[in-house]
This record gives C-alpha cells, structure tokens and sequence, in this order.
C-alpha cells in the first residue's frame, strides 16, 4: 500500500461483476438476471459455480466486461438485482486490493478470502473481456 495516491483510472484493464445467489434458494433469480443482462449487454458470461471458488463465500457467477459498458451495466444491475447480493470491482494489477479496496457492493456484502488473492499481476486484464452474448434489446 506505499503506492503513491491518486491511482490513474487508465490503470483499470476491464471490470467483473460477481453476481451472488444461493444454490437451492435464488438460482432461478440468478438465472433469470443472467438471460436480461444476455439480452441487452455485450459482456463475457462465466460460469456457473453453485460450489465455492476462489475468494468467495457464496455460490455466483462472473460477468466480465469492458470499460465502455460500465455507465450502463452497474446501474442496469442497480435496479434490476432483484434481491442478489453483486460485488463490482476494477481489474488492476492488484486483484486483492480490486476486490477489498476498490469494490463497490449492491445489496448485502459478503466476506472475500482476500488471502487467497495475489497481490500483483502483470497484466491488469488477463481475462481480456471476450463477449459471448449477443444483445437485441437496449439496457
Ligand atoms: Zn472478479
């Protein structure tokens, strides 16, 4: 954290929303967010993972996308989460600190094993954001 302030935004590579759901309870709300944001955004779907996977503490999946869709995507997801707990966080070339430091939640917030996430990368978006929908409605 001796990093010098103020961060540039330029250092954001692309962003993930991590949409949170039980497996027994909320699925089906999950899946039924999951095909609206199919519909109307160019983004990267992750899989389904109803089992625990990396720093998080409840069943989700991954949205990955680009920069150009935040201004439509984080508020579309404000007001359509229907109850699902979303953790929205940047891709640096610091996942621990993009996922406890510089994350913003909508709804309930959930405790991330931040051990487990390394605390430097060379590329801040290895991922590259590969969208896998194809939108025909607008958000
Ligand atoms: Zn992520």
């Amino acid at each position: 954290m001796s990093e010098a302030l103020p961060r540039q935004i330029a250092t954001i590579g692309s962003y993930h929303a991590h949409i949170y759901y039980d497996p027994v309870a909320t699925r089906d709300i999950a899946e039924r967010l999951r095909s609206r944001v199919a519909e109307r955004f160019e983004v990267q779907l992750g899989r389904w993972h109803d089992q625990l996977v990396g720093p998080h503490t409840r069943s989700m999946f991954q949205i990955a996308f680009r920069k150009a869709e935040f201004e439509t995507l984080v508020p579309w997801l404000m007001l359509n989460r229907d109850g699902l707990a979303i953790l929205i966080h940047p891709n640096t070339e610091n996942p621990r600190r993009d996922h406890l430091v510089h994350a913003l939640w909508l709804g309930e917030i959930l405790e991330i094993h931040g051990d487990r996430l390394p605390e430097q990368v060379n590329d801040p978006d290895p991922d590259r954001v590969v969208a896998n929908t194809r939108p025909t409605l607008g958000p």
